[in-house]
């Protein structure tokens, strides 16, 4: 059986330009407009000759009352099909409430997390992505989804959490 792995976090984060990074292909919807994909949207991807089958996940609405609530119990359903999330955080806008729902999931599912600090396009970034340390889920891998840049430590980073 091939592996799952859900893509996690709150609206606008990125996680479907990442999902579309991985995969090699543009299929996720990424929006400007967060709040535009699917509850739960499933694709075949590999990295390093290994096939995994990558979850992305959204579909909140970003004016809805109760957002956090809401993103954490999307998370939880994503979380308990999968074998080994990735959560994507912000690192421009450092840890928000829906980011730390997020984690109190991820802390009680006990499944392996790998961390992805995004929007890291450039060198100046990357001490803002050291600050997700914070979360207490371990090293978080700064990437661009939008450039690749970093991505290949991150792929790795997921191969050992699968
Ligand atoms: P999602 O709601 O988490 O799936 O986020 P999307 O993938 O739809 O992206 C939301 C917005 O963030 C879009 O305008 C993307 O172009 C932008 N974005 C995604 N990744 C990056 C990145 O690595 N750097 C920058 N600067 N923008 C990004
Ligand atoms: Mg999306």
């Amino acid at each position: 059986p091939v592996p799952v792995l859900a893509v996690v976090g709150r609206p606008n984060v990125g996680k479907s330009t990442l999902v579309n990074r991985i995969i090699g292909r543009r299929e996720a919807v990424v929006e400007d407009r967060p709040g535009v994909t699917r509850d739960r949207v499933s694709y075949d991807a590999d990295w390093s000759g290994r096939a995994f089958t990558l979850v992305d996940t959204g579909g909140w609405d970003p004016d809805a009352r109760g957002l956090a609530e809401r993103i954490a119990a999307q998370a939880e359903i994503a979380v308990s099909l999968a074998d080994a999330v990735l959560f994507v955080v912000d690192a421009t806008i450092g840890i928000t409430d829906a980011d730390e729902a997020v984690v109190k999931v991820l802390r009680r599912s006990g499944k392996p997390v790998v961390l992805a600090a995004n929007k890291v396009d450039d060198q100046r970034t990357e001490a803002e992505a050291a600050s997700l340390w914070n979360l207490g889920l371990g090293e978080p891998y700064p990437v661009s989804a939008l450039h690749g840049r970093g991505s290949g430590d991150l792929l790795d980073a997921v191969l050992a959490a699968l």
